[in-house]
């Protein structure tokens, strides 16, 4: 089996690997001003999407240009997270949905300043070519058997097992051992020669579940007895709705804004793909929606509440509207519920005070805090995960230090490698 390491080597954002130069999985994009995509051209006979995020399907539109039309395969909620965030590319580009570039008014973030890399065209395109599969179906794809497996990671999230007939290859993708309130860990560990790993928490032991869920709920709540409102920035997939999930069980009164709204929505039709249905429709219906009408969000921000809004690193979104309508009063807290990458102003905030609102940079008095609400394995996850392999072939990716945890596993006996970017490797 031949890998073409085309992005995601060694460096988090724009994954793709092409396999015996005719199966591609996942073909993200890097999110940076500019953004970056995979090295080289491609052109596959079908491609293999392990989960809805942008660093893995966020330019698999692009694949669908002039008459190629390789088959894309993945499950139903990423399918849906495609579409999402395909025509959140295109607006933050300056296209409408129907395709126009919208004048000065309606250029978006990146208008003028550069092309998006597929146009509204492709996107429909989707609906041509794609093949929605559940986990545990075993299925074809350029000649190659492949099958899902639960990752664990975001609602429709895979592991994909591929055999050519000589070789088994896993690529675990994003994953997650643990449960959360929305998802269940990843239990799967089929038989495989090489395994292709994550290591996005190669260097990191994050804090027990249930202790930062526990935090998180006792901040909030003293926030709100001392007449303070709580704005919770939160990643639109999946973090967004596992905040929802944890309101409701703690009965803290709470409104949802932004894109994670939509997503909720979506999610409701593949009960499926989430832990407990139930308890997700009853954190939907716990959950105040924001229409965003007359004012709304100004009035909402003056009351004792929760908000659980976009954009989870402050780099946009709803939560643009809130923060200045709270940062001066020293009651009011800001949670980050996730990671922060280092040039967002989430990040600035937590390591300085101050926060780049609307173009000028302004201090911050609510109190500010991270709570790791991971939706990766951490280094004892990804060892646990490993041990189940150490007779295979393991090749570390999506990571900043894959060398160095690649090193590790050679020093405990495994068989283990990081390639760089461009890199091709047989096995
Ligand atoms: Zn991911």
């Amino acid at each position: 089996m031949e890998l073409q390491f085309l992005g995601g080597a060694s460096e988090v954002g724009r994954s793709a690997i092409l396999v015996n130069d005719r199966l591609l999985l996942d073909y993200g994009t890097l999110t940076a001003t500019p953004p970056q995509y995979p090295v080289g051209r491609v052109d596959p006979e079908a491609v293999v999407v392990s989960h809805g995020h942008l660093d893995h399907v966020g330019a698999v539109p692009a694949l669908l240009s002039g008459d190629r039309r390789p088959t894309i395969h993945w499950t139903p909620p990423t399918a849906e997270l495609a579409r999402i965030l395909a025509k959140d590319t295109l607006k933050l580009h300056g296209v409408s949905a129907s395709g126009a570039r919208g004048g000065s008014k309606r250029r978006g973030r990146f208008g003028g300043a550069m092309q998006c890399p597929f146009t509204a065209d492709h996107v429909a395109r989707l609906g041509e070519v794609e093949t929605r599969h559940g986990y545990g179906e075993p299925f074809e794809a350029a000649g190659h058997e492949v099958t899902f497996f639960n990752a664990g990671h975001i609602p429709g999230s895979a592991h994909v097992l591929v055999d050519d007939g000589e070789t088994r290859l896993l690529y675990t993708a994003d994953f997650h051992t643990d449960d959360s309130r929305l998802l269940s860990g990843s239990t799967a560990r089929p038989d495989a020669d090489v395994v292709i790993c994550e290591s996005t928490y190669a260097n990191v032991r994050h804090e027990d579940r249930a202790s930062v869920e526990q935090r998180f709920v006792e901040t909030a709540r003293t926030t709100m007895w001392e007449g303070g409102t709580v704005v919770v920035p939160a990643f639109a997939i999946g973090r967004t709705q596992e905040l929802l999930l944890v309101c409701a069980a703690h009965d803290l009164e709470c409104y949802v804004d932004g894109m994670g709204t939509r997503v909720l929505s979506m999610l409701r039709q593949y009960p499926e793909f989430v832990r407990d249905s139930d308890a997700l429709a009853q954190a939907a219906r716990h959950a105040r929606e924001v229409t965003g009408r007359d004012g709304q969000r100004t009035r909402i921000a003056n009351k004792n509440t929760v908000i659980v809004t976009t954009s989870g690193m402050l780099s946009g979104g709803p939560a643009m509207t809130y923060i200045p309508e709270i940062r001066t009063n020293p009651i009011n807290r800001i949670s980050l519920t996730g990671y922060q990458v280092e040039g967002t102003p989430g990040r600035e905030l937590l390591e300085t005070g101050r926060c780049e609102l609307n173009g000028g940079i302004y201090p911050v008095a609510a109190q500010t805090a991270l709570f790791d609400f991971s939706a990766h394995a951490d280094h004892d996850g990804l060892r646990a995960f490993l041990a189940a392999y150490e007779d295979a072939t393991v090749v570390m990716n999506h990571g900043d230090s894959c060398a160095a945890f690649a090193k590790e596993l050679r020093r405990d006996g495994f068989d283990a490698a990081a390639p760089g970017l461009g890199e091709t490797v047989e096995c």
